[in-house]
């Protein structure tokens, strides 16, 4: 067998001990005679399945009981619809933070719905910041502030909490969900895709505090509306099955490592490697300004396009995938979420140390 370092943003790598529990689940789940995948999700053995999943997940990020959490479809993407259909229904208006591409497009779909400002934006710096708020930057009568929490793309991730005091504050927590303990009741909402750190595409996470619900505006589609779900245990229609399951045995494999604290510590040492010695290289720069990187996705650049490339190049045939930065940060970025081990990033080091050394 011959598997890679995939440093893909998403959908990404999944821990091997997974992989290997669907292949041997495969064709036969637990004496059922059938697939996971060819399973009516109105049975007792599908049920067993979800429901540990939503246990799992709620003990992993300690979520209180007035907490719904819901399986969707659609991807994080839908939800920037779902978020203000859903919740801008008290003064029509909502208030957002744009730190990064997804948090504009968040933006950018809001503003179908109602009154909706940016108050803050780390645009001026090509989003290699995290701008800061506080409450006289929020309109009182906002029905939410929304924030994405780990910008995927430049390689940021919030140091703070914004006071958003009666406020719910609403995060996209799609790249950094599962990597560290979060405090929920912080938070009106939270929601997440699946392919970052959960699981397989196709399945999106929210955390919901039960009084935001049922305030839906009518015109709100059914599979989007919070409330239903909740009411029926995200089985209103037919879930993203095979998603869950194998979501499910990824939030198990985080409980064994320790849960989200002992997650948070592997994933502190594995981004400092890298940080270390991206701080220190002579060709190698981070982009992301040093309070707010992230821990999942690694930005940096040699500052010579053509080199970049080059090393996108070398770095594909010596087994390091994905490694390209994205086409608006441009150079490299490399994602090391949960199911990243520690050997990939030395790996990289190594490999970076050793072009480095041919490139001076
Ligand atoms: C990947 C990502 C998205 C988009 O997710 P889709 O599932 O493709 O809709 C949104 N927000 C963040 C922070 C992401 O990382």
């Amino acid at each position: 067998m011959s598997r890679v370092y995939n440093f893909s943003a998403g959908p990404s790598m999944l821990p091997l001990d997974v992989l290997n529990t669907c292949a041997a689940d495969m064709t036969d789940y637990k004496g059922s005679g059938m697939s996971v995948m060819e399973m009516s999700h109105r049975t007792k053995v599908y049920e067993a399945i979800i429901n540990e999943a939503f246990d799992t997940f709620r003990r992993l990020l300690s979520i209180p009981e007035n907490y719904k959490i819901i399986f969707m479809q659609g991807g994080a993407t839908t939800q920037f619809a779902a978020v203000p259909l859903n919740l801008m229904n008290k003064n029509g208006k909502a208030d957002y933070i744009v730190s990064g591409q997804f948090s504009g497009k968040a933006y950018k779909e809001a503003q179908k719905y109602g009154d909706v400002r940016e108050i803050a934006s780390s645009k001026d710096k090509n989003f290699t910041y995290i701008p800061k708020i506080t409450r006289e930057d929020i309109r009182p009568d906002a029905d939410y502030v929304h924030v994405c929490f780990n910008n995927t793309i430049y390689g940021t991730h919030y140091d703070y909490i914004p006071d958003t005091g009666d406020i719910p504050l609403v995060a996209d927590m799609s790249s950094c969900i599962l990597s560290e303990p979060i405090d929920v009741t912080k938070f009106g909402m939270i929601y997440a895709g699946a392919q970052k750190n959960m699981g397989p595409s196709g399945l999106t996470v929210v955390i919901i505090r039960e009084d935001l619900l049922g305030n839906a505006r009518p015109d709100t589609p059914v599979m989007l509306d919070y409330k239903t779900m909740v009411e029926n245990d995200s089985m209103y229609n037919t879930p993203p099955c095979y998603a869950i399951y194998v979501a499910g045995l990824v939030f198990k494999w985080v409980e064994a490592l320790g849960g989200v604290e002992a997650m948070h510590e592997i994933n502190k040492k594995k981004a400092a490697i890298l940080y270390d010695y991206l701080d220190c290289s002579k060709l190698f720069k981070p982009t992301a300004e040093k309070e707010v990187r992230s821990l999942m996705n690694v930005c940096f650049v040699t500052g010579d396009a053509d080199l970049d490339a080059d090393f996108c190049k070398k770095a594909t045939e010596n087994g390091f995938v994905n490694i390209k930065g994205h086409r608006s940060v441009g150079g490299m970025r490399a994602s090391i979420y949960n199911a990243m081990p520690v050997e990939g990033v030395e790996a990289l080091v190594e490999f970076l140390k050793k072009y480095e050394e041919e490139h001076k």
